[in-house]
Parts: structure tokens; sequence; C-alpha cells
């Protein structure tokens, strides 16, 4: 029973134009290093299934999903909107990353994998119930949490997001939903520019003053993040993994390192080893410059599986 590493080659035909920072080569940098750190020995390979409509349904109202493949271009490129873009590839890369949040789930509840990791892009947590938008045209972390509900009965879901954006999406689908706890950590006065109010109950929303680094993030999370989820007692834990807040990624300015992904992930196990058998499902958001990213990924996926 290994953990699970999850991704797809469609995930790389994906691009956005030559200088887009939301990248193929991020999938290939992530992978390489985790192979080059001996990661990817202790992980069983899968390959992403395309998501089903059904199963995006669960997240997405269907004309969403239906206008999603309607603006798939035949050549060329047609756009979402200023930063997001599709080319041919894209449609078919989207289902595989909401197709892998899908798959993690239902290995993590079967026991067929303790957790699971999916490197695949385009990212998910700006996707709102009818709306692409930021990078992102599916909500794969809500696509597998309903999936997680819906399908296979659990009661109590929490999602943790500590993207350096606030999870705008994540927020419309999952706001008011009972069965689902969301604690996001993401830089004031960022794109999308909004979190600050939070639309649920079920919603813990921190903000962080830019500059406010490593200190700042954790005691975000030691008391904002931690006691609402031992309150919340969750059955499986969910991981918006954005690493864009590092302090070599200029799409923020949050400055954390290596050691606060390395941190927040065991404080997310240990949590999910009190209430949830320790399963863990964690999908790649952010992170656009290749060394920080890959370097990042590595510290928060060494503690995922329990190599650290
Ligand atoms: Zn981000």
């Amino acid at each position: 029973m290994l953990p699970a590493y999850i991704s797809h080659p469609d995930c790389m035909k994906h691009e956005m134009g030559a200088l887009h920072p939301e990248c193929p080569e991020r999938i290939a940098a992530i992978r390489d290093h985790l192979l080059m750190k001996g990661l990817l020995e202790f992980m069983q390979l899968y390959d992403a299934p395309v998501a089903t409509e059904e199963q995006l349904g669960r997240a997405h109202a269907l004309r969403h999903v239906r206008e999603v493949a309607d603006k798939s271009p035949p050549s060329g490129y047609s756009q979402i909107d200023p930063d997001t873009w599709m080319n041919p590839h894209s449609y078919q890369a989207a289902l595989r990353s909401a197709g892998a949040a899908v798959l993690a789930t239902d290995l993590v509840l079967s026991g067929e994998a303790p957790v699971a990791f999916c490197n695949v892009r385009p990212p998910g947590h700006h996707a709102e119930h009818a709306a692409s938008g930021g990078f992102c045209f599916f909500n794969n972390v809500a696509v597998g949490i309903r999936h997680a509900l819906d399908v296979h009965g659990l009661e109590r879901v929490a999602l943790v997001d500590f993207d350096v954006h606030h999870g705008n999406g994540s927020e419309d689908i999952l706001c008011n939903d009972a069965r689902v706890l969301m604690c996001s950590t993401y830089e004031l006065n960022l794109y999308p520019f909004c979190g600050d109010e939070p639309r649920g109950l079920n919603m813990v929303n921190i903000g962080l003053a830019p500059r406010s680094g490593g200190d700042a993030f954790r005691e975000a999370v030691d008391w904002g993040w931690i006691p609402a989820l031992d309150a919340f007692r969750p059955q499986m834990i969910f991981i918006s993994a954005g690493f864009d807040a590092h302090r070599e990624d200029d799409m923020g300015n949050l400055g954390l390192v290596e050691a606060d992904y390395e941190w927040v992930t065991r404080r997310v196990m240990e949590v999910a080893q009190r209430h949830a058998q320790g399963r863990v499902v964690s999908c790649l958001e952010g992170g656009y410059v290749l060394s920080p990213l890959a370097r990042s990924v590595a510290a928060h996926v060494k503690v995922l599986i329990g190599a650290d």
C-alpha cells in the first residue's frame, strides 16, 4: 500500500502562450525533482483518468461544463479571461486534472493508498460553480470533495488551501455546505481580491499582510485552522497545494520557504491522523518559478508520504 502519485502527459499539452507563468514545465520540474530526491520510489504512479460530466456536475453547473467544452478551440487559442486561455488540448487536460482528484479520492477511501498527490494542471481553486478564471477551468479539489461526500458517503471533509491567492472558486462552490470545512490563508489585496468577508460559517479565511513571512503564516495556521479542524473532526482532508507564497516566487509577497511548507504539511497530517485515519489528498494549485516550486513540492510530499 504505497502513497499515490497521479499525473498525465495530457497535463503538459495545455499551454496558454510562451510567456504564460502557468506553463507545462511546472509538471516536469516537479516530477524530476521528486525523482531526483528519491521520493517517487516510495509512491505508486497512476495515470489520471478523465472526469465524467456526472463527476464535474457535483461541483459545477452543467452549463459551465459544456461551455468549457464549447470554448475549446480546434487550433490556436480561445480566451476565457485576460489571464486564462485554452489551446486544443486544454479541455482534455482540465478533465484529467479533475479526474485525478476523483481517482485520488477512490484510492484513499478504498485503502489502496494512504495518501495521494496529484501533479496536475490546469489548477482549480479559482474555478467557481459556473465560471472559469485565474488559470482554472474545473475546481479539482471541489470535484474530489463532492465525490467523497456524495459517492463514498462521508459526512465531514475538510479543505485546506495555502496558495498565496484566495481559493474563491472553492469558496463559491463549498460555502454553506455544512459537510465541508474550508481553511484558507492568502495574501491580502491580491487577486482575486476577496476572502476577507467569508461567504459561509464553514469558511475560515485568514488574509495575511504582504511581507508578513513564515511566522505570521504559522500563527494563522496554529490559531485559526487547527482549532477549527479539530472541532470539525474531518473524515478526510484535501489540500489545495499552491506554492506561490514562496519568497522566490514573484506572484506574491508572503515570503514562505520550503520549511514552512514542510511544517504546514506536518500540522495537517497530524490533524488527519487524529480524526481521518491519515486520509489526505493533495492537488497542485499555484507556484510559478520552477526551482522553488519543485523544492517546495518535495518538502510537502516528503511529509505527506511519511518519508521525513
Ligand atoms: Zn496562486
